[in-house]
């Protein structure tokens, strides 16, 4: 048992007499007086060996008196039992004798002296009780062999005065440890009171931060602070970034028995200390929450500096952190959501203001590269009819209207897989080339292939020239995003597609006649002029009569497709109703108007399986004339068809009108 432990209830009496002493209040009272009467009682005696051992080690040390030089000392306990016997008394020559004193001095309360003959001379073995100061209660026996002549001239009073030295002694290192013992006390509430202090304070400045990296900073600078010697580290695991230098990745591979694994693993604070007293001590304590342990902070420290007693104030620290760090992570990740979820409501609130195609890849690239902060943005979308990606929006500009190789590149490579990409230093991406980062000098890319109803058709690609620029979090988003495009784009093309069949005529695959009209009009109101032609299969009926209608149909086919083939890019071929035809050729004049009915006349009377000829009308507007609309265009070719019917059929007419105003035009 530890004196700590075999004198702690003194405190209590120490305090009380303490507080006695500050009550009576008087000004001549000694302020130590309260140490002077703390004293040690008799249910304290069987603790009191070592104290009374060392003590008396002491009291022999301050040297004796010459005159007691040969005299020989002991000393034996409250029950007569040995605690420091002196180098004779080992060999127990006198041990009987000894004891018998003692128990003798014990019972009487006062001194005992008994004669003994060694080797012919006469010695005084001499029994000192050692009292205690209060009570008078004997505490120790002193024991004293001296020259029997000496102790009648006077020695028996200076081993007294010697023993009461000694109880001096004993009481001054009694004083020494109580002392010492209070100031410990002190020391340990002091310290304990600190540590409650400075866990409340963290305690508090950690849950009011909302902010995930100020509780990680919050944590590691509160522990630095208590130990500023020892080495620190958070290991995280998630995909947590954080700015601080002692934040670090959880690592993947752990030794089996290393501290941090197993603080990971057990969500308990884990413990190692090295044999060596002057060593260091590792503790590892997991930072955790309700939902899981997200990192471990590690510690390493010189044993010194590191108490038991803080162990369970670092698990409170850490328990603090762990639900702190939980706290501001939801918090984060719930407004990490509400901000996406804005994002997408507003993207998609940009997408559905157009149904165009152009418009939609444009609202897309600017919100894209907006939202997160790009430096470049890239989309891919497959263009069927040149065979490769067209580079459909891209704020490099010389990438922009290319067409790239659909296998080919990074975008190619997100096409071709179908599968995202996160690069996070272009550097280091062995063997994957890219012309945007390339020529853009880029370092991070973030990439989704866009698919539009269950069909990869395109790519979507955000770049900027820092490494490490994009978080998991703004990946994961961009394929939310590109879902949504993907919809838009979709929808516009499902659009695009309704419009193109309801323009068009389904057996003849020419366009509508009400296309037809509006695409007139238009031209009619921008350019300088242009000429229609009416196209007419000759006695159809009879063709209809001879062969059926179902072959009546492929012929009609067959003589569309003929007109369809026999026009400019830009001409419009409309069936304007039953078997009659008609095409449009902006800003042409009559005269090669001419040759485009004449090549169709002539191709329908050769190409046409049975053989079938077609009359046709031709009629010219320009900008002089007094009225210029799409009805009396259609009524002039009308009539010009009628008139070639009239002379004979399979031949083609100019209108009246037109070679009226063609004649009075010099130039025509
Ligand atoms: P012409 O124009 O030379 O004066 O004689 P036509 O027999 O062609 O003239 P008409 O206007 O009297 O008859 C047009 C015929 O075209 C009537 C109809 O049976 C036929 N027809 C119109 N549309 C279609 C069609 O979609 N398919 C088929 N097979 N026949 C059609
Ligand atoms: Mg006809
Ligand atoms: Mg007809």
């Amino acid at each position: 048992m530890s004196e700590q432990e075999a004198y702690g209830h003194k405190d209590r009496d120490s305090r009380m007499l303490l507080q006695d002493m500050r009550q009576s209040g008087g000004e001549d009272v000694d302020p130590a007086a309260w140490l002077k009467e703390t004293d040690i009682v008799s249910h304290d005696f069987p603790y009191a060996a070592s104290l009374i051992a060392e003590s008396f080690r002491e009291w022999q040390g301050q040297g004796v008196p010459s005159f007691a030089k040969a005299w020989s000392w002991c000393v034996l306990n409250y029950e007569g039992d040995w605690i420091e016997p002196g180098s004779e008394f080992r060999q127990g020559r006198w041990r009987a004798e000894w004891e018998e004193a003692a128990g003798i001095c014990l019972q009487t309360g006062g001194i005992y002296a008994a004669e003994v003959l060694e080797e012919g001379r006469a010695y005084t073995l001499l029994a000192l009780p050692v009292f205690t100061r209060g009570h008078r209660e004997i505490f120790a026996v002193l024991g004293c062999r001296m020259p029997a002549e000496q102790y009648e001239s006077g020695g028996k009073h200076t081993a007294e005065a010697m023993s009461m030295h000694f109880q001096t002694c004993f009481y001054h290192r009694f004083e020494h440890v109580f002392v010492s013992d209070l100031a410990g006390i002190h020391l340990h509430a002091e310290r304990e009171g600190s540590r409650r202090s400075l866990l409340f304070q963290i305690v508090q400045r950690m849950h009011d931060n909302i902010d995930v990296d100020a509780v990680l900073t919050e944590v590691i600078d509160s522990i630095a602070a208590m130990y500023p010697g020892a080495r620190l580290d958070l290991f995280m695991s998630q995909d947590h970034r954080s700015t601080h230098p002692q934040v670090k990745p959880l690592p993947l591979t752990w030794a089996g028995n290393d501290v941090c694994d197993r603080a990971f693993k057990d969500g308990r604070v884990t413990l190692h200390a090295g044999r060596d007293e002057n060593g260091t001590v590792e503790v590892a304590l997991p930072l955790g929450g309700k939902q899981g342990v997200y990192g471990v902070f590690h510690m390493i420290m010189d044993k010194a500096s590191f108490h038991e007693l803080d162990l369970s104030f670092l698990t409170m620290v850490a328990d603090t952190a762990g639900t702190a760090f939980e706290n501001a992570k939801l918090y984060e990740r719930s407004n990490q959501l509400i901000r996406e979820l804005r994002m997408s409501n507003e993207l998609t609130q940009r997408l559905n203001q157009s149904l165009r195609l152009g418009d939609i890849f444009q609202f897309a690239f600017e919100e894209l590269l907006a939202m997160f902060e790009a430096d470049y943005c890239c989309i891919l979308h497959k263009n069927e009819e040149r065979g490769g990606l067209e580079v459909i929006a891209c704020n490099y500009l010389p990438l922009l209207g290319e067409i790239l190789d659909g296998s080919q590149g990074l975008g190619g490579k997100v096409y071709a897989t179908g599968e995202p990409l996160l690069l996070s230093d272009y550097k280091y991406a062995a063997g994957q080339t890219s012309t945007l980062m390339d020529a853009t000098g880029s370092q991070s890319l973030i990439a989704t292939p866009l698919n539009v109803g269950g069909e990869v058709r395109g790519a979507i690609m955000l770049a900027h020239k820092q490494a490490h620029f994009f978080s998991y979090d703004s990946y994961r988003l961009l394929q939310a995003m590109a879902g949504h495009i993907g919809l838009a784009v979709g929808n516009a093309r499902l659009h695009a597609e309704v419009r193109r069949l309801a323009n068009r005529d389904t057996l003849t695959g020419l366009f509508a006649r009400h296309y037809l009209d509006e695409e007139i009009k238009q031209r009619q109101s921008s350019d300088f002029c242009g000429t229609l032609i009416v196209v007419d299969i000759d006695q159809f009926k009879m063709v209809n009569d001879t062969y059926g209608h179902q072959k009546g149909d492929k012929i009609l086919k067959q003589v569309s497709d003929i007109v369809k083939t026999s026009i400019r890019q830009g001409d419009v071929a409309a069936r304007w109703g039953g078997e009659e035809l008609a095409v449009y050729l902006p800003q042409l004049g009559v005269q090669q108007a001419v040759f485009v009915g004449e090549r169709i006349r002539k191709r329908v009377m050769g190409e046409t399986e049975p053989r079938v000829t077609v009359s046709c009308g031709v009629a010219e507007w320009s900008w002089t004339d007094d009225r210029v609309s799409v009805e009396s265009l259609f009524y002039r070719a009308d009539m010009a068809l009628y008139e070639a019917k009239n002379n004979g059929r399979n031949q083609v007419v100019i209108d009246n009108k037109t070679v009226e105003n063609n004649s009075k035009n010099p130039w025509a």
